[in-house]
């Protein structure tokens, strides 16, 4: 093995056992008491100044998001190391002509794909009690998200919408590798979008944290597109109480401004 080969083997141990860490440590009592914490006072949006609440808010969507992040990478560098060549698409390019054809119809099979696991999980993650109460009500403590608030998930929740929603497509459909990678790098400047609330949201995934109120009453749960959400009749086309021009910060202000 040379010295390169292996420094990747030894990056992919680092990488996993920092996953590792990751998890065990977001599952401590400690870190989950509070998480809950910070949770509870950030739903309910008392006894907070604007300042604070924006500080709050923007350091926890960081701090979730960093150990999103580290669990995502190193679920990756694991199913890039031992997974992927198990997978009948892999290198599928190297044994087959192909030509642009495959490059177009990758976008709309992975997009297809990632879509419905998006939508099938996140609908898993509020109709199931114990993955709400203990995964998904952390991102949704965010009830006017940042661009921030993308990767601001427990880890698995980010394990199972990011690694596994982008490789599951290449079950079913051999997609290019750089075509793969630049539609992975596409979806986080998307989802970065639908967080930030103002512009490239075709699901209106603003309206999901600003309007669903709690774990049933809920709507608008793909990603993409509001191709599943219309079909299983679950999707919110507007909400005037969270028009994006007009956040709770602002309408603050303004309230304060007509005060003096
Ligand atoms: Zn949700
Ligand atoms: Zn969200």
């Amino acid at each position: 093995m040379t010295a390169t080969e292996s420094a990747i083997v030894w990056l992919q141990r680092g990488c996993n056992l920092l996953a590792l860490l990751c998890l065990s440590a977001s599952r401590s009592e400690a870190a989950l008491a509070q998480s809950k914490e910070i949770t509870r006072s950030l739903l309910e949006f008392e006894d907070l100044s604007d300042t604070a609440m924006a500080t709050v808010l923007v350091w926890r969507e960081v701090k979730l998001g960093v150990g999103a992040l580290i669990s995502v990478v190193a679920v990756t560098v694991f199913w890039m190391a031992y997974v992927e060549k198990l997978v009948w698409t892999y290198n599928f390019f190297g044994r087959h002509e192909y030509n642009v054809w495959w490059f177009i119809s990758s976008i709309f099979v992975y997009m297809f794909f990632f879509d419905a696991w998006f939508y099938v999980t996140h609908r898993w993650l509020h109709e199931s009690k114990f993955m709400w109460d203990t995964i998904h009500i952390h991102h949704h403590a965010f009830k006017e998200p940042t661009a921030f608030c993308q990767d601001a998930v427990h880890p698995v929740e980010a394990i199972v919408q990011g690694p596994f929603g982008h490789y599951l497509p290449t079950l079913f459909f051999p997609i290019h590798p750089l075509a793969h990678a630049l539609f992975g790098f596409l979806s986080s400047i998307f989802a970065v979008a639908a967080h930030d609330g103002r512009t490239w949201d075709l699901n209106n995934h603003y309206y999901h944290h600003c309007a669903g109120k709690g774990r049933r009453n809920s709507f608008n749960y793909s990603l993409y597109w509001p191709l599943w959400d219309a079909v299983f009749n679950t999707r919110l086309v507007f909400s005037p109480s969270c028009d994006v021009t007009n956040t709770l910060w602002r309408r603050k202000a303004e309230t304060a401004q007509r005060q003096v």
